[in-house]
């Protein structure tokens, strides 16, 4: 490590900054923010380094920064001239202001670019709202240490609340709920309440998790999936999380879905912080509303993160309008699943036009087909099927549901597809 990194109080002291440009206003400011008191002036001279505890210099003649620079190691004040490395004492880091938490980046110089590409990283990562949960921990500093005395039960009890709900709540804007709830786990002592997030995974690339679930993946004991959650969305998850593939592939439902209930209820009563994952989207054909109601019952808490679903994934990735001013001004997410052998969809509705997302409907493309056509949509309406949507091994197939029919079974290659239908899927926008 060539720079060691420090974050110095300047609360009532005198700082110097010498330059009348831009840059060195920029400087000032930010000194005042840390209630540094500020003098500045356009050039140089010694005196005014009279019990300075740091020196800044910028947008002033060679000479006077030169002089400065000297003058401030002399006198053993911390220094830095603006772009000229060779004469600072310290550089300044690239800082993420979460007040009272404030992160500092620097390549030391090597790769300023670098730094602010990872500065805008940790900045999505860290959402402003961290500064008021760090607040409220700073609130209850007092009652805290006065209620738990022994510092690992304070560690853990904290460490689980600042994790999980309390984060939780402070990030979705509910400060007051955010206050009962740190309240009632520091008076709650060190009996674990277990929690189940019910997270969307999206289509299966890493990228299109949201950073909710991303940091929820990254916090969790237990991990519960669908097999449609891909490798590549599991490895964001905790090295040493358990993890637990519950099925879920067409026609292949490994484990019934009460038992999945049973076993969410199971682990969130031990305590554990689960991660119930889904693909897509944990309400829409995810059965997530049935273990949301599971887990309700049982008194276990939980909490739902959406994510991407596969006809907004499969949309994005293929440039098709779902809506349109023109072409388009419904969208239905059906299941093409097969009860007792027949598609039970209201086709005289879904026939009038709109776009259509048929889930799990590869199996029932010929039954879309008829009742689409026999309740009178036109036989030339554009559809698609949508094979992986959202990854980069998307495919697609277009034509009418017809051809589609003809065209599936020798295209398909078994990944998860999505059927499109309507007059919008016809305005597909072509890259060039
Ligand atoms: N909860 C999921 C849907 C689960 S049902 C969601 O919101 O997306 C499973 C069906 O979703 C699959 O049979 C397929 O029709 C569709 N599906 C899921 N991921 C998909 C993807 N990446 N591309 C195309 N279709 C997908």
């Amino acid at each position: 490590m060539q720079y060691f990194p420090i974050f110095l109080s300047l609360t009532g002291r005198r700082v110097l900054v010498v330059g009348d440009g831009e840059a060195a206003t920029r400087k000032a400011d930010a000194l005042r923010r840390a209630d540094a008191m500020v003098a500045t002036a356009a050039r140089f001279d010694t005196a005014l380094l009279d019990d300075c505890a740091l020196a800044i210099g910028a947008d002033a003649p060679d000479a006077d920064l030169e002089a400065l620079s000297a003058a401030a190691q002399a006198r053993g004040i911390p220094v830095n001239i603006v772009d000229r490395p060779a004469l600072c004492s310290y550089i300044t880091p690239s800082v993420i202001d979460r007040a009272p938490i404030s992160i500092a980046v620097s390549s030391g110089g090597a790769a300023p670019v670098l730094a602010r590409l990872l500065r805008a990283r940790i900045e999505a990562m860290v959402p402003p709202a961290f500064g008021r949960l760090a607040a409220l921990a700073d609130r209850y500093k007092e009652e805290i240490r006065s209620r738990l005395p022994d510092v690992a039960q304070r560690r853990r009890v904290l460490e689980r609340a600042l994790g999980g709900r309390v984060a939780d709540l402070v990030l979705a804007g509910e400060d007051a709920a955010a206050d009962l709830e740190l309240r009632r786990e520091i008076e709650g002592g060190a009996d674990p309440a277990g929690i189940v997030y019910l997270v969307g995974g999206g289509p299966g690339a890493a990228d299109l998790l949201t950073i909710r679930a991303q940091r929820l993946l990254g916090e969790a004991d237990v991990i519960v999936h669908d097999r449609l959650v891909t490798t590549e969305v599991l490895d964001m998850a905790r090295r040493d999380a358990d993890r637990i593939e519950v099925g879920k592939s067409r026609a292949a439902h490994s484990m019934p879905q009460e038992e999945i209930n049973a076993l969410l209820v199971r682990l969130g009563l031990s305590g554990k912080k689960v991660v119930r994952l889904k693909g897509g989207d944990p309400l829409v054909f995810g059965r997530g509303g049935e273990e949301a109601e599971a887990l309700a019952a049982a008194g276990v808490a939980f909490e739902i993160v959406p994510g991407v679903t596969a006809a907004l994934a499969c949309a994005a990735g293929a440039a098709i309008p779902l809506t349109h001013r023109d072409a388009a001004r419904t969208l239905t997410l059906a299941t093409g699943h097969l009860v007792g052998g027949a598609l039970d969809l209201d086709f005289a509705v879904l026939a009038q036009g709109g776009t259509l997302a048929v889930y799990m409907g590869l199996d029932s493309l010929p039954a879309l087909r008829d009742g689409l056509l026999a309740a009178g949509l036109d036989a030339g309406t554009p559809a698609a099927l949508i094979e992986r949507g959202g990854r980069a091994d998307q495919r697609m197939l277009r034509g009418t549901l017809d051809e589609l029919v003809l065209q599936a079974p020798g295209w398909s290659t078994g990944g998860p597809t999505l059927t499109m239908v309507g007059p919008a899927v016809g305005l597909q926008v072509v890259r060039r």
